[in-house]
């Protein structure tokens, strides 16, 4: 403030981070920013922050930001600035002839969870309506789409039971893969102080992480489990509730479908699922197992609040099911202090899966196949909806090694860098024919684009967010976009270069078209949100100021559904030539990529990944600390320094993915979860080895 002078005036809008979702008032002066100040009237923050979010523009006015459009013929041509208009029909031109020359079906779209619900409503919308397929997909497909399922199946709808508040009657509190202090730094902080006023706390977690143990507080229960072993460590738990008679009968008589909990009790009840036979599976000791089954169970109001370290896997959406089984189990959905809370990474995954941005789904969850679902759409858009579902991201590669997938609009997100199994990524868009990437910066999948467009950032637009607990936020346009257009601005370009008659004049407008075919938003509208706020969905006659607990007396899908978890062991195994598990995270300071964090004031916080690795595994390969060591796996291999510390287990290696020279990505798998094809980030089986560095 001193460098810049004082502000002249302020806007309320929305941290483009994490799922918590904070209210800020950017103070401006001119069309600077000169500094963020936490909103005390956010719902989401109650008047806190993180640094991320202190320090969220910098990237703004960062000097690689591109502003113009630019074209090139193949990608090995060196860039051509063009006009927005000659971008557009360029793009227009070349997708149309792709769908000539190879099929209806050879385009599609990537929405991104950091754009906001009105700017994914556009891209699916592009996507069904403009390219006549469903071929649209999300980068929710890489961390929470088992969240989607897990919960679908079991609740009957795709996100979580709580609001943050909610935490303030929590007795006992479960972690699960999750860190919530690195990623999710303001609801941790609220975590923390309910743990100070004597709530319990169990954690779930391969390393001892910040949420273990921290000044003044201490977990009751710490299973580090080995990394693939969720579904068999949280059935025991269910195995220790049902086979002790602690779970909540009344509760599931009510509530649940009893035959099923009756065919779950006879699989949860086999010795199989004890404590002693997955220790041998997890290393966890059973004591520990019973123990913290029984906390959970009996020590009051539990909720459960968990991450991608329960979604990244080949059973990403088993766990799911297995968690939301044992809140079922004990009695612990739909009131306050209690539920089921996935810790959504991205600052609008939540928004970005409700708007309709997978290749099954229309808005609000609903299935393509459903005729009278479509027919609002068709009545609604003039054209006929194809009630086949689409192509997933790995399915768009795949089909694009094939020779019958050619043309990708990828709005906001680096899938070379955050998708798995790197080699392929490069493979599918080295063999397309016209990748457009719509970003702020030439990103790694930019090496493979055709046509790129320039992106706005959280500061320079209109829109909502919606954050973990469902809640919608307003974000609210701060300055003039650096570039030509908004993002919402550039995709309805798009679509009017290949024919259609868009014709929004602000965002509020696509928000209305949303609330009008979507009924989970019926009564979401910019003036309901400036009169309150924010609101959480359900917002509609049954719940016109939105909906704080779900599943309150009854769950959306009418009983609760109790599902067999049988745990089956990932393809991805240890053994001699790659005897460690590698498993990943974040810090506190660094976003993801760090496309943004890396342009800003946080970088000076981490300047590069680390790979953890436990004193014994160091010294057994003659490692010391900050020494390059080689990462190898089976995909692949990448450099970086060591990082010796107990807090990951013998066995177990960890690292950051931050930053691009990491390349993370380039030694995972390409196993998926069953159900989603979410990678299997967690789990790879890797040797590290000294090295002379990159
Ligand atoms: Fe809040 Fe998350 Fe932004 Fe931090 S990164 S300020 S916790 S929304």
């Amino acid at each position: 403030v001193l460098e810049k002078g004082m502000p002249d005036r302020s806007v309320v809008t929305t941290c483009a981070y994490c799922g918590v979702g904070c209210s800020f008032k950017a103070e401006m002066k001119g069309d600077e920013v000169v500094r963020m100040v936490p909103w005390k009237d956010g719902k989401a923050n109650r008047g806190h922050s993180c640094v991320k979010g202190r320090f969220a523009w910098g990237y703004t006015t960062h000097k690689e930001r591109i502003l113009n459009p630019m074209v090139r013929e193949k990608i090995t041509d060196p860039w051509r600035e063009v006009s927005g208009d000659e971008a557009f029909r360029h793009i227009a031109g070349e997708f149309r002839r792709i769908q000539y020359q190879y099929g209806k079906g050879a385009v599609g779209g990537i929405t991104s969870s950091r754009c906001t619900n009105e700017e994914t409503y556009l891209v699916q919308k592009l996507v069904r309506q403009g390219f006549g397929n469903n071929n649209v997909d999300t980068c929710a497909r890489v961390c929470h789409s088992p969240t989607g399922y897990g919960l679908g199946q079991t609740y009957g709808t795709s996100a979580g039971t709580q609001d943050f508040d909610s935490v303030e009657h929590t007795d006992v509190a479960m972690v699960i893969g999750a860190n919530p202090v690195s990623a999710h730094p303001v609801f941790a902080s609220r975590l923390k102080k309910r743990l100070r006023k004597g709530a319990r706390l169990i954690v779930l977690d391969p390393r001892r992480t910040e949420m273990v143990k921290a000044p003044h507080m201490e977990a009751d229960y710490h299973l580090p489990l080995k990394p693939g072993t969720n579904v068999a460590v949280v059935t025991a738990l269910a195995h220790v509730v049902v086979t002790e008679g602690l779970f909540d009968e009344a509760f599931i008589r009510e509530r649940c479908d009893w035959d099923e909990f009756q065919d779950y009790v006879s699989f949860v009840s086999d010795p199989r699922h004890s404590p002693e036979e997955v220790e041998k599976l997890c290393g966890v000791p059973a004591d520990d197992i019973r123990g913290a089954a029984r906390l959970y169970a009996t020590g009051g109001n539990g909720a459960i609040y968990y991450g991608l370290g329960v979604t990244e896997h080949s059973q990403g959406s088993t766990t799911v099911i297995a968690i939301a089984n044992l809140a079922m189990l004990t009695g612990n959905i739909g009131r306050p202090g209690v539920g089921v809370n996935p810790l959504r990474g991205q600052n609008n995954v939540q928004g970005s899966c409700d708007m309709g941005s997978f290749p099954h789904e229309l808005p609000g969850y609903r299935h393509i196949s459903g005729d009278a679902t479509r027919e609002i759409y068709e009545s609604l858009w003039g054209v006929k909806l194809d009630n086949e579902p689409g192509l997933r991201i790995p399915n768009m590669l795949d089909a694009a090694v094939e020779g019958t997938f050619m043309g990708l609009y990828i709005q906001g997100e680096d899938i070379l860098q955050s998708d798995p199994d790197t080699k392929h990524v490069s493979a599918g868009l080295a063999a397309m024919e016209c990748v457009v990437v719509h970003d702020l910066f030439l990103n790694e999948t930019a090496n493979y684009a055709h046509v790129f467009l320039p992106g706005s950032t959280f500061l320079e637009k209109d829109g909502t967010f919606t954050n973990a607990e469902r809640r919608i936020n307003r974000v609210r346009k701060v300055m003039e976009p650096k570039c030509e257009y908004a993002d919402w601005e550039t995709t309805q370009k798009l679509a009017q270069a290949i024919g259609l008659d868009w014709n929004y004049q602000h965002p509020s407008e696509i928000m209305d078209e949303i609330a009008r075919t979507t009924p989970t938003f019926a009564n979401v509208s910019y003036e309901l949100l400036d009169k309150m706020g924010s609101v959480q969905w359900p917002c509609n006659d049954k719940a016109p100021e939105g909906t704080p607990i779900m599943h309150i007396g009854g769950f959306v899908r009418g009983k609760g559904k109790f599902i067999r978890t049988e745990y089956v062991a990932t393809d991805e195994k240890s053994g001699p030539r790659f005897p460690l598990l590698l498993t990943t995270g974040r810090i506190l300071s660094q976003y993801n990529v760090g496309a943004q964090t890396r342009r800003t004031a946080n970088v000076v916080w981490h300047d590069e990944d680390r790979l953890e690795i436990h004193p014994h595994d160091a010294e057994n390969r003659g490692i010391r600390d900050g020494d390059w060591v080689r990462l190898a796996s089976r995909a692949g291999e990448t450099t970086l320094r060591a990082l010796i510390t107990d807090r990951v287990a013998t066995g177990v290696v960890y690292t950051t993915f931050h930053h691009p020279d990491t390349q993370a990505n380039v030694i995972t798998t390409d196993y998926s979860d069953w159900a989603t094809n979410c990678p299997e980030y967690k789990v790879t089986a890797v040797q590290v080895s000294p090295s002379n560095g990159p």
